[in-house]
């Protein structure tokens, strides 16, 4: 049987082209442009063509000349030659893919030695490290929830936690952002088990989230609370442990957290930190981590070395915000309507969506790379430039990115 499945298929024969062409009897009506299952496509298409909101896929060149502050390489690591070389190497002696599931051949001894070392970096039990952030969220959002029970939910929140607040078959309460009094009253209301989550750091303005006082929050009333750090590992905190244990919620058993690696340690994959019981759970519960395949050994290996790095040079956490902070403050002293970042993400507004995508465009043909954000991205339609502070840009750089910005900004 394995024999035949791997003889190759033969050419089509006249009878295949036969079968074949009754798939295309579709009846005509149906292979009328705008008709058929997919028509509408074409209309909200032209829509968004029509508005200049449509998103391009825009490959990226290797050895651009662009300067980017568009991606989350907040340290500069996932070119640090330790980093690239772990990468190569895991990739090398334990293959391309990690061949399946984490529970069936997925885990490598890899795979262990990130978790144990991201436990320790941040100062939680127990860690689980997944295929992405974005799997992370997903898995503890749906497993620390369910029926009967209540999630309390900030409305900034990143797409991933809104996701798995969709996933779960729990109640959901959307609360205003970054608003303590408003989590309590919710708790209040609710009898039965509650879990509140909300981004540390906010993807659009780089805000902060009040984690003392949700915690607070949380603790008066027996909830959990999921933080979602994947703006803060790695640039908040002590050495950038991140933005729970700058808190002081490190190792808080009612307090879980995740975090992508594809930030600030320059790698790609997620990462939920929390009490070891909360994290056995998750090895048995949590649906995007028993059906999804594990974390490719190239990118764990790669998150690994970051990681050493980040800890030999613990400095880079601090040189990152810095240069944020330098951002804002010079952005704002041009008068650009700039917010005061909490992390690396600084945001710039701009008048209008159509000013917003002119603007990065004009920064792009300028040699600047910096992220647009826009409706349907931001619910509010308050467009932005989001720019990436990077802790490894010169201050030739961050002159020169500041100079371009402020030039080429919308005049009204
Ligand atoms: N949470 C937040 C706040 C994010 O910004 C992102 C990435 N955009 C994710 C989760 C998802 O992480 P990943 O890209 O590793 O899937």
């Amino acid at each position: 049987q394995y024999v035949a499945a791997c003889t190759p298929r033969a050419p089509p024969t006249a009878a295949h082209r036969l079968r074949g062409s009754a798939v295309n009897s579709t009846p005509p009506a149906a292979r009328r442009p705008g008709t058929g299952p997919f028509g509408r496509l074409a209309e909200q298409d032209a829509v968004r063509r029509r508005a200049g909101l449509r998103r391009e896929l825009r490959p990226r060149e290797a050895d651009s000349a662009l300067l980017d502050l568009a991606g989350n390489d907040y340290l500069g690591l996932t070119r640090h030659p330790d980093v690239t070389r772990a990468g190569a190497e895991a990739c090398l002696r334990w293959g391309a893919g990690s061949t399946g599931s984490r529970l069936v051949t997925g885990t490598t001894a890899l795979h262990a030695e990130l978790e144990a070392e991201l436990a320790d970096f941040t100062g939680a039990e127990a860690a689980l490290v997944f295929a992405s952030g974005y799997a992370a969220n997903l898995a503890a959002v749906t497993a620390l929830s369910g029926a009967g029970s209540l999630l309390v939910s900030d409305a900034a929140n990143h797409a991933s936690l809104i996701d798995g607040c969709r996933l779960s078959r729990a109640a959901v309460e959307v609360v205003p952002h970054a608003d303590p009094d408003a989590v309590r009253k919710v708790l209040a209301g609710h009898d039965g088990p509650a879990l509140v989550v909300s981004d540390s750091v906010f993807s659009v303005d780089g805000d902060a989230a009040p984690l003392p006082r949700l915690a607070a929050a949380c603790r008066e009333y027996g909830a959990g609370l999921l933080v979602d750090d994947a703006h803060g590992l790695g640039v908040l905190g002590d050495g950038g442990r991140g933005a729970p244990h700058a808190a002081g919620l490190a190792g808080a058993p009612d307090v879980v957290c995740t975090a992508t690696l594809s930030k600030s340690l320059g790698a790609q994959g997620g990462v939920v930190l929390g009490p070891a019981a909360v994290i056995e759970h998750l090895v048995n519960a949590a649906r995007t981590f028993i059906f999804d395949t594990g974390l490719a050994p190239a990118a764990a290996g790669a998150a690994l070395a970051a990681l050493r790095v980040l800890r030999r040079e613990p400095e880079r956490a601090e040189r990152a915000r810095a240069v944020a902070r330098d951002f804002h403050q010079r952005l704002s002293a041009a008068g650009l309507d700039t917010t005061r970042p909490d992390a690396c993400v600084v945001s710039v507004r701009a008048p209008s969506p159509e000013d917003a995508v002119a603007w990065a465009a004009r920064c792009r043909e300028e040699g600047l790379a910096v992220g647009c954000f826009r409706p349907p991205s931001v619910p509010d339609g308050v467009s932005r430039l989001r720019l990436t502070a990077r802790g490894d840009l010169t201050a030739a750089e961050v002159g020169r990115a500041v100079e371009v910005i402020v030039r080429t900004a919308p005049r009204r």
